[in-house]
């Protein structure tokens, strides 16, 4: 469910980066060898105390216009006021209190933001009477630390966590489908969302989401309930927010956590860029249902051949989500439209399925009949029992006698033998390797 946020502001070569890095540590490292997905290190999760969150490097992220630092810095803080539940305040010991650091004190201060101040490069305890000066600053007491050395990292987390507030579940029933629609400025979500809703529709009632800035629209549609995630983000648009695209990421990244199902939407008219490809794999990571929607379908010349062509082009840009359907439509001229429900309502549905046990080991246990599993130095990997933990995105775990002989290759074999018999189209599916325990 939705995570709170932390923001680091701070000067450019405080270290900020490098005090994210040591937060979100390892993580990040986890999926970095699969195809496709690309990293930017502006947005991690991570779990301290029992308490997750989000946080983000508001370091990472660019002004395109380039103004001064100090202007870039100023913007900086204004997101994470915008987006952050508690903000890391972060200065360099060495340097002082800078003007420019006096300058994003005020604003944090008139924020009424929960601010957490933290004091790099203290690489020694000579270093230490340095840091009392930086009580003058309004922000209590200045945690320490050397982002480059790993200290206090644990003291500025402990400090960060206690500040943050809980966030209620969304309270929508079961039934109802939440749907978030992302993608890169211009590619019509704002035209997608009024057309699911129909023109002449008054949106009677806006329900506030648990997020402060989020409102979710509400609809039914033959007799399903929906609700489309943070369009209220969507119509906030202009000023120097959306010009950033790390920006729109860290926006869409917060409907995606709240939402079951992902419209990933593109541009048929311009095809498909990088960012594209960055967006679509945070709903990947997420462990979202997602469906493509190939929007302003109307505009492109087509023959008979045209939406075969596109389809592989798509297949082959986004190998980590070939389980995802393409819709193509206008959101224009709603041609095509009346597709897109359907999927939505079996993609949901294929994401929150649950396959009994016994099924599923009738499947692996012919799968590894006809393909036994490599052995390695001469032993072999032994699958004793597998079974599926959880749903949203179905998760699967193996016992084994060795997880480290399962490879990655065998793991996508299993996958694709448990896609064919099951289909979980439209979701990732996730599997785990774990030690069979030595009693059973
Ligand atoms: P950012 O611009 O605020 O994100 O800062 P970076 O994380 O990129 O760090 C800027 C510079 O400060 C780099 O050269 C880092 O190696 C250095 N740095 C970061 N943390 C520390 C620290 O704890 N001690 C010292 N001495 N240098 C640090
Ligand atoms: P957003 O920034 O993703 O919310 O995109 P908008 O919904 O604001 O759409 C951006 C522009 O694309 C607007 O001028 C829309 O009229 C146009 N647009 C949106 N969907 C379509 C479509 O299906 N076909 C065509 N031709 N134009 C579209």
């Amino acid at each position: 469910m939705a995570r709170p946020v932390i923001a680091i502001v701070g000067r450019p070569n405080v270290g900020k980066s490098t005090v994210f890095n040591r937060i979100i540590g390892d993580r990040l490292a986890i999926v970095e060898d699969k195809p496709g997905i690309t990293r930017d290190r502006l947005y991690g999760t991570g779990e301290w105390n029992g308490k997750a969150f989000s946080i983000i490097d508001t370091g990472g992220i660019e002004i395109d216009d380039d103004d001064e630092i100090m202007r870039s810095v100023r913007v900086q803080a204004e997101l994470a006021i915008e987006e952050a539940d508690v903000i890391i305040f972060m200065v360099d010991v060495k340097a002082g209190i800078t003007h420019s650091d006096d300058e994003v004190a005020q604003m944090l201060f008139r924020s009424r933001k929960p601010v957490v101040l933290g004091v790099n490069k203290v690489d020694n305890d000579n270093r230490m009477n340095d840091v009392y000066e930086f009580y003058s600053l309004g922000f209590g007491e200045p945690i320490a630390l050397s982002g480059s050395h790993g200290i206090g990292i644990g003291d500025l987390l402990d400090a960060a966590t206690e500040l943050l507030p809980v966030i209620e579940d969304d309270d929508y029933d079961e039934d109802v489908i939440r749907v978030a629609l992302i993608g890169r400025p211009n590619v019509g979500k704002s035209s997608l969302v009024n057309a699911l809703l129909g023109e002449d529709r008054v949106i009677v009632s806006n329900v506030a989401g648990t997020t402060r800035d989020a409102i979710d629209t509400p609809f039914e549609h033959e007799g399903q309930r929906y609700v489309l995630i943070d369009t209220a983000g969507m119509r906030k648009r202009g000023k120097v927010y959306e010009s950033t695209e790390k920006y729109s990421v860290m926006r869409a990244m917060k409907a995606i956590e709240r939402a079951d199902v992902v419209l990933v939407l593109i541009n048929g008219e311009e095809g498909i860029i990088e960012q594209d490809k960055h967006i679509a794999g945070y709903a990947h990571e997420a462990g979202k249902a997602s469906i493509f929607v190939v929007n302003k379908w109307d505009v492109v010349e087509k023959d008979d051949r045209t939406m075969q062509e596109f389809t592989r082009n798509v297949r082959e840009q986004f190998l980590f989500m070939t389980y995802a359907p393409i819709v193509f439509l206008s959101a224009l001229t709603k041609s095509r439209l009346h597709k897109l429900l359907p999927v939505v309502n079996y993609v949901s549905e294929q994401h929150a399925m649950r396959i009994q046990t016994h099924l599923l080991n009738d499947i692996v246990s012919d799968a590894v009949a006809m393909t036994p599993p490599p052995s390695d130095k001469g032993k072999r990997l032994r699958i004793n029992y597998v079974t599926q933990v959880s749903t949203k995105p179905p998760t699967i775990v193996c016992f084994v006698n060795d997880p480290q002989l399962m490879h990655f290759s065998y793991e996508r074999y299993l996958e694709n033998k448990i896609r064919a018999a099951f289909n979980f189209e439209g979701t990732p599916v996730r599997i785990y390797t774990r030690r069979k325990s030595e009693e059973d």
